[in-house]
This record gives C-alpha cells, sequence and structure tokens, in this order.
C-alpha cells in the first residue's frame, strides 16, 4: 500500500473547496459500491474505473484505491494487473468450490457454537434474525441483504477464531454476490426463514439439527446463482450521482 500523507484538518480548516478525503467519505463510497455489488445493479464483471469513481464522490483517487482495494480483500473486487478493478464473477467451478467450503467451515462453526455459545450470544443472534425480517418486510433491500450476509459472519464470530470469520467473510461476500437477484417472494438470496430454523435447532440444542438445516440452506442458496447477468448499468446512474 502506498503512504499517503494525513493532514490535520481540524477547527482550522477553511471552508475553501477542499476535496472531502475523510474517512467518512470513504465509508460512503464502500457501503455505496458494496450495496449496488449486492444488489446486483452493478453486475459481476463491471470495470470499476478509479477516474469516474473519483469524479462523482469529488475525492482523490487514494481514497478511491483504499476502498476498490478493502472490496478485493473481501472477495467482491478483483484487481487485475493493467487492467483495474473489476466487480467479481466467480466461475461455476470457482462458485461450486466455496459453497463446498463455506459446508466444511459451517458446520465446524455450528458445532463449536452450539457447544460453547452462551444463551446470551444466541439471544443476540435471534434479534438479528428478527431485524432481517423487519428489513425485509419493510422493503430496506440494502440493509436486508447486509443482515443476511451478516448471520453467517456473526456465527462465525462466535467461534473467537478471527481468521475464520475472515476467510468466510470473503467466502459469504463472494458468494452472496453471484446470488441471482429476484424479487419474488420465497426466492431471497439468504432467506431468514432458513436462518430460523438453523438458530432454532441451536435454542433447542440440537447441534445436528442446526447443521442439517445449515447444508440445506446453503444447498439452497447455491441453486439461486444465476450463471450470468448482463444487465445494462452505468456507474455514475447507479451510484447516485447522474
Ligand atoms: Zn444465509
Amino acid at each position: 500500500m502506498t503512504k499517503t500523507t494525513k493532514t490535520s484538518r481540524i477547527s482550522t480548516a477553511s471552508p475553501v473547496a477542499v476535496r472531502d478525503q475523510s474517512p467518512a467519505v470513504e465509508e460512503r463510497i464502500y457501503q455505496d459500491i458494496y450495496d449496488a455489488i449486492m444488489e446486483h445493479r452493478l453486475p459481476p464483471r463491471t470495470k470499476l474505473t478509479e477516474q469516474v469513481l473519483c469524479q462523482i464522490y469529488d475525492t482523490a483517487r487514494h481514497t478511491v484505491r483504499k476502498v476498490l482495494s478493502r472490496l478485493a480483500t473481501e472477495g467482491l473486487v478483483d484487481l487485475e494487473a493493467n487492467r483495474g478493478a473489476f466487480i467479481a464473477s466467480p466461475s461455476h467451478a470457482e462458485v461450486k468450490d466455496m459453497f463446498e467450503l463455506r459446508n466444511i467451515i459451517e458446520y465446524a462453526v455450528l458445532d463449536k457454537v452450539g457447544r460453547e455459545a452462551s444463551t446470551r450470544q444466541i439471544a443476540g443472534l435471534r434479534r438479528m434474525v428478527e431485524e432481517e425480517r423487519q428489513s425485509y418486510l419493510t422493503g430496506d433491500r440494502p440493509r436486508w441483504i447486509r443482515l443476511s450476509a451478516q448471520f453467517h459472519l456473526a456465527l462465525a464470530d462466535l467461534t473467537g477464531n478471527t481468521l475464520l470469520v475472515d476467510t468466510l467473510r470473503k467466502l459469504v461476500s463472494r458468494t452472496t454476490l453471484m446470488i441471482a437477484k429476484t424479487e419474488a417472494p420465497g426466492h431471497n438470496a439468504c432467506s431468514f426463514d432458513e436462518h430460523d430454523t438453523v438458530l432454532a435447532a441451536l435454542e433447542s440444542g440440537d447441534i445436528t439439527l442446526a447443521q442439517q438445516h445449515m447444508a440445506h440452506h446453503l444447498h439452497l442458496c447455491e441453486d439461486r446463482v444465476r450463471p450470468d447477468d448482463t444487465d445494462h448499468f452505468d456507474l455514475r446512474s447507479v451510484l447516485g450521482k447522474g
């Protein structure tokens, strides 16, 4: 990573047209792109042109690069030498491998969490699934998609193994982005009803049943992956700065 010069802009900052390079801007760009990817407003293989993003957000190139680098770490963006950044587009074979790996990891996660998690921790997961349901019912699609991915990571987080969480984060992001965008009820990217069955089994202390529900859920998620998405798109209009 290139070293950037940070200058203090506290209190003495003048209101002159200085480009805002604060972490808040970085976070906003990240969230905008993350949501657009997960909602398939920006389909896989879309080129994320640095210059255009700088113009859209009126920010410096290094800020955009930091965001792209973060998205790449999470598996949502592929950085290609001399070609730039593209929304990740895993092949069918990779998607299959990723779900296989998720099955192995999430099976082990449930085993450990089922044996070690406290009632309070499980209650936290219950609240998360309820929030997920509410976001869906109120039509807050970006929040719903974020929470549905977060459920898997929150479960993994209870193992206390950060390497496991980081590995799973990339797999969850990368597989979720490949799941077809569809508004039809019952064909959701990651259904809270399915999360609910996993959680209910955990709450009743039945680890084997929780593992079976998770395997079934991941199988359904894999079935929802659509190979290609050729929607028309435009960076400026998608990121709301038309
Ligand atoms: Zn899920």
